[in-house]
């Protein structure tokens, strides 16, 4: 007898244009997409289904960023900080990744859900400024572009190990959209160590915080957002505090990733998933795991190739 039992289906936006920049040495590499999409290609555990995104233009960048920074980005020459640089066709490669949190978005009305695997990420852009590794505040866009489509209370949530100090200064003291971010601390960018304006709550953690313990911060934040009643949820999805990442330190394991999945599908409202951070080589896996978890899938059973 056939199997009619449907799997459920996963928007991701993704073009393999995003992994044609690199400087050697550099933790943000094109490895990270190429594997993640190998791994999602060809496990069987859910459907994908691939869109590819177009460039965001100036009136979208707007919504976050001030002109004197997109011009910036436009004519880039010198690299804008020691850890972001001004890579060859950056403006594209930016406004393609923020194109894709755009598309993202568009899906998630639709779908309920869709998340953009591009890269470079976004989540340290501030309004004028590109640093750590990040160009445009991919984020911040989607949830400003999401307000503006009727949605009453809009939530962001960032799971990445790094404060998402852009986000939070776009955002800042905008009505109708709330912040939480979990994140090391210290660590880059040495911000988020209390709540800021009306609307940015932040839950700095201990390095090497057991896995347990880190779980009560992300749970905590989930429930600070909750009590918001958010209508739509934007989840900067960084995968570096995970006990094998090579620029933090902290302890989660994969099945800690299959969780926060599960703690974010418990909103139960249209979610756009955007891929921050995450620099080990076990990132594929713990995307997977993350979606298995916010799919209603079984739990992984640890990480293995297909
Ligand atoms: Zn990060």
């Amino acid at each position: 007898m056939t199997n009619l039992v449907e799997k459920v289906k996963l928007p991701v936006i993704y073009d393999a244009v995003c992994a044609e920049y690199h400087r050697a040495g550099h933790p943000e590499r094109p490895q990270r997409v190429l594997s993640s999409y190998e791994k999602l290609r060809t496990q069987k555990e859910f459907e994908v289904e691939w869109l590819v995104p177009t460039l965001a233009q100036d009136e979208t960048l707007l919504l976050a960023h001030s002109r004197e920074h997109i011009e910036r980005l436009r004519m880039a020459t010198g690299d804008f900080d020691a850890d972001t640089p001004a890579y060859a066709r950056i403006d594209d490669h930016a406004r393609l990744s923020a194109g894709a949190a755009v598309l993202a978005l568009e899906t998630a009305l639709k779908n309920g859900t869709a998340f953009s695997m591009m890269r470079p990420p976004g989540h340290h852009a501030t309004p004028n400024e590109a640093m750590g590794f990040c160009y445009l505040s991919n984020a911040a866009i989607a949830a400003l572009l999401g307000r503006s489509k009727g949605f009453n209370q809009v939530a962001l949530f960032d799971f990445d190990v790094h404060h998402g100090n852009g986000t939070e200064a776009v955002i800042k003291d905008c009505a109708n959209i709330i912040f939480a971010s979990t994140h090391q601390s210290p660590c880059y960018p040495g911000t988020g160590l209390q709540d800021s304006g009306t609307n940015c709550f932040n839950y700095p953690i201990p390095p090497q915080t057991p896995p347990a313990e880190y779980r009560k911060f992300i749970t905590s934040a989930v429930n600070r957002l909750k009590s918001h009643n958010p209508d739509l949820l934007v989840v900067s999805a960084g995968f570096d505090a995970y006990k094998g990442d090579p620029i933090a330190q902290e302890s989660l394991e994969l099945l800690d990733f299959f969780w926060i999945g599960q703690m974010v599908k418990s909103f139960n409202i249209p979610t756009v998933h955007l891929l921050e951070g995450g620099y080990s080589d076990d990132l594929c896996h713990l995307i997977h795991a993350y979606f298995l978890g916010f799919l209603g899938c079984s739990e992984p059973t640890g990480i293995r190739e297909n």
